[in-house]
Parts: structure tokens; sequence; C-alpha cells
């Protein structure tokens, strides 16, 4: 799903510290990259609708960090879905040219 300039996308706003809506000033590879907020008219990065994570969050990573040191890292979790197939029947018109 490509995002477009001046699509408008959920975000969340560090000044509203909330999810607002974001027009897209910037992409990179197709997705957005810069996001405007509607309400109060910033600019940041895209972050996925993801808020910062608040002190206490970053407490708790360290705690679990801690305990990490201490014993083995668990298995690295491997559950990819490859299920994109399915687009690849659709022709390809004209759009996107080679890059050189
Ligand atoms: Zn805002």
């Amino acid at each position: 799903m490509d995002a477009r300039l001046g699509d408008v996308i959920d975000d969340f706003c560090v000044k509203c510290r909330r999810l607002t809506n974001h027009s897209v000033v910037s992409l990179l590879n197709g997705a957005a990259a810069k996001v405007r907020c509607r309400t109060c008219y910033s600019d940041h990065d895209y972050r996925n609708e993801q808020g910062p994570p608040s002190k206490k969050d970053l407490k708790k990573a360290e705690l679990f960090n801690a305990v990490l040191s201490g014993v083995a890292p668990p298995p690295p979790a491997t559950d990819e879905t490859a299920g994109d197939a399915g687009s690849k029947k659709s022709v390809k018109k004209s759009g996107k040219r080679a890059e050189a």
C-alpha cells in the first residue's frame, strides 16, 4: 500500500500527544517518511502511529535488559507469513519506470 503526497493518515503527534490526522509531506520507498499534523501543523517523521516510549516503558525496558543480561536471549521469532502471492498475476501497466 503506497502512500502518496497529501494523503491523510493517522499518526501520533507529539505536540497534540495523541493520534491525529496527518498529511503526508515526504515519501520514502512508497511509505510516508514525514507527515504534518492537521491539527497543529507541525511536521515530523512518520512514526507508524506509535507514540514515544514513556518513562515508565523505558524503565521497564531497562529492567528487562538487566534480566536478559543474566540469561540466554530468547530464540528469535521467525514467524514471517509469506503471503503476498496473488499480486504477481497482475501485469504492470506503464507507471513504474526502471531506474538507472
Ligand atoms: Zn499536532
